[in-house]
């Protein structure tokens, strides 16, 4: 797409901005950024490394003793809220420069873009509304608490929704007035990138916000290993998750983790299947399956299995995957590495019914990370495809008699971070929301549409933590308690 890129690319993509500067990677390293819809490069990116890590981690707190750690809450408000309005605007840019890196839909990209934006506003408008309380002490005290940020902030990102995972971890630790070294990944970097320079544009201080792009093992291991750094937000897989926490641990700071998971949909016969049924084949096939909420097992009352088994596979042999550009319902997963390791998983249903699969557009270039999506049917539960985060739109269906044995199959894996139930039972309703573990019950939808304002995270191995909403903000700062005696 060499001529959407001319068109889109504004900025320098082989850089890192540190303390407001956007400069070469120390080491001159530079890595190719390749378009999983064709295979090609599309630009080099900056292969930061620790020498950048350290400069950024210096220019953040820096900032901190600065401007930016000067400013009133409403002052640093203000900017985020210009930052959304500047996103706005930028909407079909941002939303072309996620297409062609991730592969996303252009639709899904834009629909990614208006979300960074929704996190500005919805962080600008909270920032001065975030205080301390008062606390009823013995007779000759005063005692309150103060909210402060822990100071400076690495966030380690993930390639499958860069704009929305900036906007909920980078925009409230701004909010907080926290000073934050951002590490995108090194599959898909360009909106961070494009973010950085409108963050500028709006006026955020020198050194509020740095971007070091660059290998995992190298700046991420570095960013979350850093002595200096106070607290460390990651979203990406169990394994790498691991590791930062490990990392962070050695310096005793707070870790929020955000691991995926294998988030089931529980579909009862006396659920109103019309409603259900979009849901329940989107939450598998959005963004082609790479969704840390993705509904990849889909528990089914025997009484309505098989109509959903039908319509569900009809509703599969719908979809159209092919380049981000034509905006089908899927696009190329993100790599031919992750091409490899969900067709490896499809690989390991060989024994299962296939209740439907999607169409490759014949058209589709042949070095594209193109994958067919596929339903299974029947799934014993303990089934690898039914136990592992497979990454991909890759589905299964597994049948339950009773509600026992839903909330059994539903909480049978390592993960719990979202779950939905189809029911028109108040009552069975109520009793499976506080039964799943999870960060989120949805019931009769999945996902709310996504709204920022609900707090989100796992338990298990989906992680720790929460962010969106406001309890991202109390995750992003510390409380202080001051006690005054005067008699
Ligand atoms: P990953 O966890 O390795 O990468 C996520 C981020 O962590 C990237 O920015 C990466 O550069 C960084 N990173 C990698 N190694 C690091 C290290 N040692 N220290 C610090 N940071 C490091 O994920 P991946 O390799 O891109 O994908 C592998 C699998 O992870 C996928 O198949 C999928 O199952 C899962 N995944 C989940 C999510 C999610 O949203 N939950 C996102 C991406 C990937």
């Amino acid at each position: 797409m060499p001529d959407t890129l001319n068109n889109t690319l504004w900025f320098d993509p082989a850089t890192c901005l540190i303390g407001g500067e956007w400069k070469a990677p120390a080491s001159g390293k530079l890595l190719d950024l390749v378009n999983p819809s064709d295979g090609s490069v599309i630009c080099q990116i900056a292969g930061g490394d620790a020498a950048d890590i350290d400069a950024a981690v210096e220019a953040a707190h820096a900032a901190r003793a600065g401007a930016w750690g000067k400013m009133t809450a409403l002052e640093r408000g203000r900017i985020l809220t210009r930052i959304g309005q500047l996103v706005l605007e930028k909407v079909d840019e941002l939303a072309a420069l996620e297409a062609m890196d991730v592969g996303k839909p252009l639709g899904q990209a834009r629909a990614d873009a208006v979300a960074l934006a929704r996190y500005m506003e919805f962080y600008g408008g909270a920032a001065d509304k975030v205080h301390g309380e008062t606390i009823p002490y013995m007779d000759g005290y005063t005692v309150y608490t103060l909210r402060e940020p822990h100071g400076v902030t690495g966030h380690i990102v993930p390639w499958n929704y860069p704009m929305q995972i900036i906007g909920r971890s980078v925009g409230a630790a701004l909010t907080m007035g926290n000073a934050c070294v951002l590490k995108p990944a090194e599959e898909a970097c360009l909106t961070a990138l494009a973010f950085a320079h409108i963050a500028q544009e709006a006026g955020l201080p020198d050194g509020a916000l740095n971007v070091v792009p660059g290998l995992g093992a190298e700046a991420g291991a570095a960013l979350s290993g850093h002595p200096k750094i106070q607290h460390v937000s990651f979203t990406g897989s169990v394994a790498t998750g691991a590791l930062v926490q490990a990392a962070a641990a050695k310096n005793v700071i707070p870790v929020t983790l955000e691991l995926g998971g294998k988030s089931p949909q529980i579909v009862f016969d006396d659920a109103d299947i019309d409603a259900a049924l979009p849901f329940l084949v989107n939450a598998g096939v959005q963004n082609a399956g790479q969704t840390c909420s993705a509904s990849s097992r889909i528990l089914v009352q025997r009484g309505v299995y098989d109509e959903v088994r039908k319509r569900m596979g009809e509703a599969y042999s719908e979809l159209r995957v092919g380049p981000a550009g034509e905006n089908l319902r899927l696009g190329p997963l993100i790599s031919a590495r992750q091409k490899e390791i969900v067709s490896g998983f499809i690989a390991k249903g060989s024994d299962l019914p296939v209740a439907g699969e999607g169409v490759i557009v014949d058209h589709a270039p042949e070095a594209g990370a193109y994958v067919k999506p596929t339903l299974f049917a029947d799934v014993p539960a303990d089934h690898p495809l039914a136990q592992n985060e497979i990454f991909g739109p890759v589905q299964v269906m597994i049948p339950f008699d009773t509600e026992e044995e839903a909330l059994a199959i539903a909480n049978g894996t390592d993960y719990g971070l979202v779950a939905s139930v189809w029911t028109r039972d108040g009552a069975r309703q109520m009793r499976l929301a506080k039964a799943l573990h999870t960060g989120q019950v949805f019931i009769n939808n999945y996902g709310a549409g996504g709204g920022v304002e609900l707090p989100f995270g796992g338990v298990g191995k989906s992680g720790h933590g929460r962010e969106k909403g406001f309890e991202a903000l109390y995750g992003f700062s510390q409380l202080k308690t001051v006690a005054a005696f005067h008699g």
